[in-house]
């Protein structure tokens, strides 16, 4: 066992997934849940489903005497969780989040600790659905799947360690980088990718107000557009910790848009053609990396 006692704080999709492959894998004796006063649905739904063991809506409490705690909430709350946290920060402690976004998680450290704790090891696990909430929690959702570790200088080697294997043990592949770099990968991958399904439904469901486009909508558009059924609060988050990488490639988007509306206006069908081709590759590339 990894974990005595075990804090999920914000149990949804990831904290209870985090909660459920604890269990399944025997990482964690306890497993106890914190979240809002206001929205109880979410830790009933835990308990009942038996995702947690208990919860608690104070912090004092959900921390009793934990030896590990995970954050879980949506990357624009972690700083407040962190100021909850602070009076009762403990060395005997390791600490983790799942944050999508790294650096922000980073500042907001720095912003109410003074400096990152050398026992908070900051990650994120590519991994997730578009469902949230607990109910659509699974205790296999990290098996196989990318887990990227953040840390600092000051972070300590032996809390690291233990979060990677925690980690491991669920499944998940690790790597360790910096936030920077770690930001600016997932902000071409999937920061990105999110904003333009939500902006293209944004923009499609506004015409279909008046002419029934959906209706006729196929196949391609259901795929590409499936990520745009996330959460919004989530994503909200995600983009406005981000921006400072994601605008530059927004900007990057808009000249391939002009490159395609130019070659259109054009009738250069040539170019048109070696474009897609050369995204049809580079995809295929990517579908080879992921088989091997
Ligand atoms: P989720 O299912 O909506 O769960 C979020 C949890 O955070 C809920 O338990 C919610 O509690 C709590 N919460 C929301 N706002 C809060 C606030 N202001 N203060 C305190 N608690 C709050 O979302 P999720 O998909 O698990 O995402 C959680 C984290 O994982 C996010 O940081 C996200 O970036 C990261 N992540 C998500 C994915 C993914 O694909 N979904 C993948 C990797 C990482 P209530 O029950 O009170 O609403």
């Amino acid at each position: 066992m990894m974990f005595d006692r075990l804090c999920i704080i914000g149990v949804g999709l990831i904290g209870g997934s985090v909660a459920r492959a604890a269990r399944s894998q025997g990482l964690a004796g306890r497993i106890v849940g914190y979240g809002r006063e206001q929205e109880l649905t979410n830790l009933e739904t835990a308990k009942r489903l038996g995702v947690i063991d208990e919860y608690f809506l104070d912090i004092g409490p959900a921390l009793g005497e934990a030896d590990g705690v995970v954050i879980a909430v949506p990357v624009g709350a972690v700083e407040s969780v962190f100021r909850r946290l602070k009076p009762y920060w403990s060395d005997g402690c390791v600490y983790s989040d799942v944050g999508s976004t790294k650096s922000n998680v980073i500042a907001a450290a720095e912003r109410v600790f003074g400096a990152v704790p050398a026992n908070l090891v900051p990650a994120h696990p590519i991994a997730g659905a578009e469902n949230s909430g607990v109910e659509a929690a699974l205790p296999d959702l990290f098996q196989r799947r990318r887990l990227i570790i953040t840390p600092v200088p000051q972070t300590e080697p032996a809390a690291l360690n233990k979060i990677q294997s925690f980690w491991e043990r669920m499944g998940a592949q690790v790597s360790v980088m910096s936030a920077d770099h770690h930001d600016a990968v997932l902000a071409a991958t999937s920061h990105l990718p999110h904003l333009l399904a939500f902006a293209l439904v944004d923009m499609l469901g506004r015409q279909d107000e008046q002419c029934e486009i959906f209706k006729y909508a196929a196949g391609g558009f259901r795929d590409f557009t499936r990520i745009a059924s996330s959460d919004p609060t989530m994503w909200r988050d995600i983009c406005a910790a981000n921006k400072d990488q994601l605008i530059p490639l927004l900007h990057q988007l808009k000249t391939e848009l002009d490159k395609i509306e130019y070659l259109l206006a054009n009738n250069d069908g040539q170019r048109l053609f070696e474009t897609f081709s050369y995204a049809r590759n580079a995809r295929q590339r990517f579908l080879d990396q992921l088989e091997n």
